[in-house]
Formats: C-alpha cells, structure tokens, sequence
C-alpha cells in the first residue's frame, strides 16, 4: 500500500456538514453586503509580490514573514498567493479603470494565505468577506460599513453575550503620525534593552508596528508608550468626532482603544476591530479601517477609501458557538429502489419531480430496501419514495411519510407527480 496523503498543516477540509454551515453563511453574508449596494468582485489567489510589498508595506508581520511567496519555474517572475485582498482589489480597480465615473463600493469572499503558526482560529490558508468603499473620504462611508457589519451580527442569529464588540481608534493623518513617530521613537530608545528582537529592528524602520508586538513581555512597556491619540491634528479630531456622532445616533456601541493600530502599512484616520471574547486567544472577527493613500501608492490617480475583512472561520466557530443558523434545508424526499428494473424508474422519476423544482436524493441502491430506509430516515427528508420490482413494473410509487402523521400508499406515478405538485403549491 502506499503511504497516505493529507492535507497541508494549517490548511482545512471542509467536509459537507461543515461547508454547508459555510454556504449558510456565505449566503447572508452576500445578502447584507447587497443591501448596501456593494458589487462582488473577483481576483486571482496569486499576484505578483510587489502588489502585497507596495500595499501593505515592508515592515509588517505580513510581508516579513507570513507570505507564500516563489518564483514562477518558468519566467521566474515573483508571484504570492494572497494574504489579504484589499491590495488586490485596488490593483484591479485601478487595472480596469473602476472608478472613471465615480466612487465604488465593492465586496470579495476567498481564500487568502499566512504561514502563521496553526491553532484554534489561526490557518495558513484561511478565509475573508471584505468589503472596499473605493473614492469615499466621508465618514459616512467608514460608518455605513460599520452599520453593516452590525446588521451582519443580527442576521447571523448572534445574541447577548455572542455579539462582537467594537473597538475603535484613529490613526491620523500623515503629519499627526510623523509627531507620535517621533515620540515613539524616543520612547523606545530610551527603553532600548528592554525591546525584543523583532522591535529593536522597528525601531528604526517602523517603530508603529512595535505597538502591534504579541510578545507578552512588551505588553508593559507598549501599554506606557506615547499613544497617537495625544497627537491628532483638527482634521482628524473632527473626522472622527463626525463618525461617532454617526454611530451613536444608530445606537452603535463602541469603545475608544488608543492602542489599537492593526497590522499593515496603508491605514489612516479610522481603524477598527469587532472583538469577541467568546473564542479565546484569536477573538478578533473583523478589522478595517480608511486607507486614503492607497490607491496612489498602487499607481492610480488619488482616491479616498476605507475598507474591513472579515475572518470566515472565526465567524463560523463564533456563529456556531451562538448556535445562531437553522439546520440547512433537508430534501423533500429521499427515492428507494431495490429489484429489477427499479434503478431505470427511479431515476426517471427523480428528474421529473426535480422538474417540479424539489429537492430529491436517490439511493445508490446497492444496499437492501431496510438499509436504504434507514438512510432515507438519516436524510431528514419529509417522505420516502419506493421503487420495487413490483412498482417498476406496475408504473407504480410506494410513498411513505417519514414526518408526522400520514399512511403509507401505492399509487401509479401519474398520481404522485400531481399530488407533490400541489402540495408545493400549498406550501408556496
Ligand atoms: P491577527 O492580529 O489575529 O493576526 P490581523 O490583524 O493579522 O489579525 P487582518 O489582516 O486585519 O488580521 O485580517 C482581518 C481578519 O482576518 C482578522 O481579524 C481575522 O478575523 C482574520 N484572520 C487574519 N489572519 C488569519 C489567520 N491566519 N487565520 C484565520 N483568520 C485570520
Ligand atoms: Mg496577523
């Protein structure tokens, strides 16, 4: 026998019980983000490695050393598979001239890639819904998508204690950053011995990201640094205020976290992260924030935008936990068929009650009718359909309900097509 195959670390199957709780998901997720007016788009799962490096930044966890990155065999171009989207999405708006009549406001759902550390919430190959507003530089725009995450919250059945929080903070503009730089700076180097290895080589190239360091023993020289609230110029103080002032007329709540700074290079003004404490170390379900410089910085004409993603498999575990969808639709009937002749008429009767528009499983009939019936019961579906030799034979159906009350009858096929064409109808 030969060795056996598996699946890359950090990277899942997911089986049909699992993915069909994703289809749910995925279905309401398209259905709130369309209430807004947002337009799917779709790009590939490699770009080339500059899209990430230019976008994201030299200098983050991202690019230093969570990306897939090689060189193509043939041409020896460098290519990564995606770890985010937003890079992509605005490579592609920009490639095609997306914006020529205006703003834009686009969603993606996929798979993005991180050579992270695999653990509960964590993956090398993971999943995000995210949303851009490409050519918006009002705050209405960073609080529309605020409102709809919250409605995503709801329509995914998560209650009470099973609602994300949300966290938010500014980032500045330009200049008001450079000052907190500088201080950060300061700090840091006044604190030189007591930095890890990873933040002693921030400090010089980008002291922010030290503030994003997991190592729990800087959490107490991070917590003293100078924050960047102390620093925001007018713009950004009225910016923000604008945006909370939204927020809390929707009866949005909120908490002000000066220290959340988010993990890539091309945020300003607005950051934010929806936060649950109900999945352990990885409780951040959502991050986003405005990224008024990209689309320059990725060579188009200068346009404001703001933006989140949200992590799939946090959501779904979150989703689960809350026990917040039904069970996905069972089939209306599930078809027997056992003796002589019995496949052929099974398997034309199954298509033509699939013409009625139901949903229909047939056996692979290679087990006995009692077996089969068992599986019939495991399907969830409202009747059982019997196809023996004698009904093949007869032109015949034995219809047996596998819910409530109701007897179980032969009748000729003619008779059991019209019968589910009307129950379809008193059920519409
Ligand atoms: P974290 O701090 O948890 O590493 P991040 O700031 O790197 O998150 P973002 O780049 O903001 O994450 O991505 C948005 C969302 O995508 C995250 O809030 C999270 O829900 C999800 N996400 C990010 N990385 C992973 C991963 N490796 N596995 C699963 N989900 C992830
Ligand atoms: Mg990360």
């Amino acid at each position: 026998m030969s060795t056996k195959l598996s699946a890359v670390k950090g990277m899942n199957d997911l089986l049909p019980e699992q993915a069909e709780v994703w289809e749910q998901v995925e279905a309401k997720v398209g259905e709130v983000f369309r209430q807004y007016g947002y337009r799917p788009i779709r790009t590939p799962i490699v770009e080339s490695t500059s899209v990430f490096v230019r976008a994201i930044g030299e200098v983050t966890d991202i690019v230093e050393k969570e990306m897939y990155s090689f060189n193509d065999a043939l041409n020896g171009e460098a290519l990564t598979l995606r770890p985010e989207n937003t890079a992509a999405v605005v490579r592609a708006a920009i490639e095609h001239n997306l914006l020529y009549d205006g703003p834009r406001r686009l969603w993606y759902f996929g798979p993005m890639f991180r050579h992270e550390r695999p653990q509960k919430g964590r993956y090398r190959q993971f999943h995000q819904f995210g949303v851009e507003a490409l050519g918006f530089d009002q705050p209405e725009a960073d609080a529309e998508q605020i409102f709809m995450v919250a409605r995503l919250w709801k329509a995914l059945g998560l209650r009470d204690g099973f609602v994300p929080k949300l966290q938010l903070n500014s980032l500045g503009m330009p200049q008001d950053r450079a000052l907190h730089r500088e201080a950060l700076v300061h700090y840091f180097q006044s604190h030189q011995s007591r930095l890890d290895e990873d933040s002693q080589r921030r400090l010089g190239s980008n002291p922010l990201r030290i503030l994003d360091s997991k190592n729990p023993e800087m959490a107490e020289l991070i917590a003293n640094a100078p924050q960047l609230p102390e620093f925001l110029g007018d713009q950004a103080r009225e910016f923000q205020q604008r945006l909370l002032n939204l927020l809390n007329e929707q009866g949005i709540a909120f908490e002000l976290n000066p220290r959340l700074v988010r993990g890539l290079d091309y945020y300003n003004l607005t950051v934010f992260e929806w936060v649950t404490d109900r999945l352990g170390a990885q409780g951040t379900v959502c991050g986003g924030g405005r990224y008024d410089s990209l689309v320059e910085r990725m060579g188009g004409k200068p346009a404001a935008a703001t933006g989140f993603a949200i992590g799939a498999e946090r959501l779904i575990l979150l989703v689960q936990e809350a026990q917040g969808l039904g069970s996905p639709s069972a089939p209306d009937a599930y078809l027997i068929h056992f003796g002589k002749g019995a496949r052929e008429s099974a398997l034309k009767l199954a298509e033509q009650l699939r013409d009625q528009g139901l949903k229909v499983v047939l056996d692979p009939g290679q087990t006995s009718a009692k077996s089969q019936m068992k599986k019939a019961d495991a399907s969830g579906a409202d009747l059982a359909l019997l196809i023996g030799e004698d009904e093949s034979l007869a032109g015949e159906v034995t219809v047996k309900p596998l819910r409530g009350q109701g007897q179980q009858a032969t009748m000729p096929l003619s008779q059991l097509l019209a019968t589910m064409d009307r129950r379809k109808q008193d059920n519409a």
